[in-house]
């Protein structure tokens, strides 16, 4: 056209859309995918605006928030309209293709090392999947504060806009048709976008719709040749009015085919979070995550807790720990405030870039909060500032310490099972190694906890995870270190450097396990941070063996006593006590174990009513 204006790629994005023009990867349906989540967030976009003004949503079809998808197989063109917030000339020009985002070079670098082309969506450029499938893109658009306009490209390093002046006015909105390359041609398919729409959008929150056509079955009078023009009506109403004046007056009909279209809607809008958790399944769990958290992968969630909180603050929420951190999560630790929740009031999507709804450390979970105590029609900075939002954060953190904890409770590997039943064996099989896999995905997360959020300081202390001179190779915890104490130990003794290999060799260390002391080996940079903050756990003192002047002082067999009766005060039906009384019971272990375990064994003897000992009596045994 000649009134188009031409612009060119930015030079990532080219190369991007190279990269996808020439892949070949098998999976091309996830292009639908994009464009249908990118059409709910611009219905999202205007339905939060229409909250503080009405206006914005027009009169009409145009306020209808939903989506619509339609087929033209002879021109092979497949069409998704919404009437979300639409874009600006100035919003084609930047959003598709003049600025690339954060997320553009990492994709790329991904691509060119073989990475998952179904990730795209988490690396913000979905939308250049259409390429996967056709050759020839139009995006039409119309935003409230400007005239429509046609946004196209072919994929040869530029784009073209216009005004447009010939295609039917949107009111508002998006519609992005594809012009689908010949091996594309299964996308025009009915039910080939029946399927994908329900196995991809199932948690869209607004409605979809395919025109579909049918071919059905109507009498009509036997004399008369073609039924007169379509109608809107629906082909069974058409049908019953038809025969019954037929019967009536011209009792000779004969059947013919005839074309009927309509909207059928393709999706159950209801939200998951607002279901019981007895109702929700496992698998519907998982999908919705896949969905929420724009991560296609194979993987399921490693953990959720989905609750509601009542009193003052009425929310539902729903928390994931995804299986794998996203890219870049410490990248933009350090000015990165925005957490991953979606935030809705009533059912209102609001915002998926609230400040302060978690703390910056646990920026790696994913979910969604609805809370039914927020005000809907203020703007997004009085929100922000709502008193509210403390209560929901200080839940929030809660719950999503408690899941994680849970994490490692079910998990095998952490602690002993034999005082499991088959079933819960079984059951706890499938958990095996969940824990140390969240370790490595996000255990720095859980360091930089301890180090932010004092408050919560020992119970992230009780997540830490690490290795030491006695862990065997494996994780161990604090918990588990303190269960290992010599008789008399008092602190907990670590030592940092930047291998474990690097370590060992230390003379410091040395000194330490000729006595059999169990020193913490802590080789992650953030590490010695991390030890400026943590200074005790448990009433026992950090002590690094390499300072000056370390002193392995005893406590004293009151001391020592006392140490047990605190391991069985925090968790009594912990499995390291069990399994500490059936050591006993064995009394094969070695001293060391023993005495611990004796200490902790008549603890537990007291605690059920039995006399108190003379510690002295077994500590010189
Ligand atoms: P993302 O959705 O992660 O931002 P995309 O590549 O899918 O990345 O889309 C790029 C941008 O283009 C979006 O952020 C949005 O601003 C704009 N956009 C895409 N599709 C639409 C649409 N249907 N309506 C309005 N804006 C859109
Ligand atoms: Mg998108």
């Amino acid at each position: 056209r000649s009134s188009a204006e031409k612009f060119e790629f930015q030079a990532e994005v080219s190369r991007l859309m190279d990269i996808i023009i020439n892949s070949l990867y098998s999976n091309k349906d996830i292009f639908l995918r994009e464009l249908i989540s990118n059409a709910s967030d611009a219905l999202d976009k205007i339905r939060f605006l229409s909250l503080t003004d009405k206006e914005v949503l027009g009169e009409g079809d145009t306020a209808k928030l939903e989506i619509q998808i339609k087929l033209d197989k002879e021109k092979k063109i497949l069409s998704i309209r919404d009437r979300g917030i639409g874009m600006t000339k100035e919003d084609l020009i930047k959003n598709l293709g003049t600025i690339a985002k954060s997320g553009t070079s990492a994709f790329v670098e991904k691509m060119q090392s073989g990475g998952d082309l179904n990730l795209i969506g988490q690396f913000g450029v979905g939308f250049y999947s259409v390429y996967l499938v056709a050759d020839y893109v139009e995006v039409i658009s119309k935003h409230n504060d400007d005239k429509q306009y046609v946004w196209e490209s072919k994929a040869d390093g530029a784009f073209a806009i216009s005004e447009d002046t010939w295609n039917e006015p949107l009111g508002r909105g998006t519609e992005i048709r594809l012009h689908l390359r010949d091996e594309a041609k299964e996308y025009l398919e009915e039910d080939k976008l029946k399927d994908l729409v329900k196995k991809y959008s199932e948690f869209i929150n607004f409605p979809i719709y395919l025109w579909t056509t049918k071919e059905v079955d109507v009498e009509v009078p036997a004399d008369e040749e073609e039924s007169s023009e379509e109608e809107e009506s629906t082909p069974e109403a058409k049908e019953d009015e038809d025969t019954e004046e037929d019967e009536e007056k011209k009792p000779k009909t004969k059947t013919i085919k005839e074309t009927t279209s309509e909207w059928e809607l393709l999706n159950d809008v209801k939200a998951v979070w607002l279901r019981s958790p007895k109702e929700v399944t496992d698998e519907e769990y998982s999908k919705f995550y896949h969905s929420l958290a724009k991560d296609f992968g194979d993987e399921k969630p490693m953990s959720w807790s989905h609750f509601t909180a009542e009193g003052d603050v009425e929310f539902k929420a729903l928390l994931f720990v995804p299986p794998k951190a996203p890219h870049d999560l410490y990248e933009s630790y350090y000015n990165n405030n925005k957490s991953n929740l979606k935030l809705y009031v009533r059912r209102v999507f609001i915002s998926d870039e609230f400040d302060d709804l978690l703390p910056k450390y646990l920026n790696f979970l994913k979910g969604i909060v609805d809370s039914d105590t927020l005000p809907l029609n203020v703007s997004r900075e009085m929100l922000q500032q709502h008193s509210s939002l403390k209560t929901i954060k200080k839940k929030l953190i809660r719950k999503a310490l408690d899941m994680i904890r849970k994490i490692a409770e079910e998990d095998p590997d952490e602690y002993s099972n034999k005082d499991k039943t088959d079933e819960e064996k079984s059951e706890m099989a499938e958990k095996k190694g969940q824990y140390a896999k969240f370790w490595n995905e996000f255990g720095k997360s859980i360091k930089l906890g301890i180090i932010e959020d004092a408050t919560n300081r020992n119970r992230l202390a009780k997540l830490l995870r690490f290795e030491s001179t006695k862990s065997d190779g494996k994780l161990a915890s604090l918990d588990e270190y303190i269960s290992r104490m010599k008789p008399g130990q008092k602190d907990i003794f670590y030592i940092t450097g930047s291998s474990k290999e690097q370590l060992e060799k230390s003379p410091f260390l040395e000194r330490l396990t000729k006595k059999n002391y169990e020193v913490i080996f802590f080789t992650d940079p953030v590490d010695e941070y991390l030890m400026q903050y943590l200074m005790d756990y448990e009433d026992k003192k950090f002590q690094n063996v390499s300072k000056e002047g370390l002193k392995l002082g005893k406590d004293s067999n009151k001391q020592a006593y006392m140490r047990g009766k605190r391991v069985l005060e925090i968790n009594p039906r912990h499995p390291i006590i069990k399994e500490l009384r059936d050591k006993v019971a064995q009394d094969n272990e070695s001293e060391g174990l023993k005495q611990t375990a004796r200490l902790v064994y008549q603890t537990a003897l007291m605690e059920s009513g039995f006399n108190l000992p003379d510690p002295k009596e077994f500590a010189s045994s």
